[in-house]
């Protein structure tokens, strides 16, 4: 079910209608994506009530750099158990869909919170990575970059990936809690703050600072399963699957 800005209810074929007279209006907008554009594709996202990563553990005593500082055997072990199968997923018809609308000028950035590369592997160019990424690895010393399927195989083998430099630890290019935000921040709100408007797809926009991107731009839509605590600031809110939500978005448009 959709909404509109003064909150009447409409159904999702309307809402995808109006979605994409924002989107004619307002060229070159920017899209936040979470989580929940990458269920499709089989990665589990943190906050879905029954298969929700947070159902099971907290991410949160996992995935902090006081956790990584405290036990790194444990870290990785959990790190690459529950990331290394999102560095072989395949991307669905969500990212498929913005990609070509990039293409087609719709769309001038895509700020995503996943590190699962997907959007890169959709085809999207502009692409700002706020919570890092898959690909590699760097020593906490030395800062040199490694491959992190170098370092996940290390883990598989019992060992802690280690700095063949230096020889220190290694931590994956990922924003834990507790770490700094990256210059992709810094850009991504430099592109939302300049944009007329933003789509937020697939995030319970509860991360923060992430979700300060979504109060940037001059005008919202959300597009998400639940609901989030930004729907009454939105223009147009969708509740409903990502992937064909988008495709339909895109075949309105393209
Ligand atoms: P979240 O888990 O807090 O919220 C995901 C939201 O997506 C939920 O509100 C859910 O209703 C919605 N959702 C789930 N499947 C959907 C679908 N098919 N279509 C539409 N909506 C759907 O995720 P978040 O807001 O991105 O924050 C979690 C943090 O976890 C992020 O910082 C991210 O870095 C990290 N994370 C990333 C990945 C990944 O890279 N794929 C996976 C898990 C967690």
């Amino acid at each position: 079910m959709g909404s509109s800005a003064a909150g009447f209810p409409m159904t999702n074929t309307d809402a995808i209608k109006s979605l994409a007279e924002l989107f004619r209006g307002h060229r070159g907008a920017v899209v936040l994506t979470g989580a929940g554009i990458s269920t499709e594709s089989g990665i589990p996202d943190f906050r879905s009530p029954g298969t929700g990563l947070y159902n099971s553990i907290d991410p949160m005593e996992y995935l902090s750099v006081d956790a990584m500082r405290a036990r790194p055997e444990v870290f990785w072990k959990y790190f690459t158990e529950v990331f290394e199968p999102s560095a072989l997923a395949e991307p669905n018809a969500g990212h498929i869909a913005l990609a070509k609308m990039e293409a087609a000028g719709y769309i001038c950035a895509i700020a995503t919170q996943n590190i699962d590369g997907l959007h890169q592997k959709a085809g999207s160019r502009s692409v700002f990575e706020v919570h890092g990424h898959l690909r590699t690895a760097r020593c906490s010393e030395c800062q040199k970059r490694f491959p992190l399927s170098a370092a996940f195989d290390q883990v598989r083998s019992g060992h802690l990936p280690e700095c063949e430099g230096c020889g220190e630890s290694l931590r994956p290019d990922v924003v834990l809690f507790g770490d700094m935000m990256p210059e992709a921040f810094a850009q991504a709100s430099d592109a939302a703050a300049e944009s007329n408007l933003m789509l937020v797809v697939g995030s319970s926009l509860t991360v923060s600072p992430a979700n300060t991107l979504a109060m940037m731009s001059r005008r919202l839509a959300i597009l998400n399963r639940d609901p989030t605590p930004f729907d009454d600031r939105a223009a147009v809110v969708i509740h409903a699957a990502a992937g064909e939500t988008l495709a339909a978005l895109a075949a309105e448009l393209l």
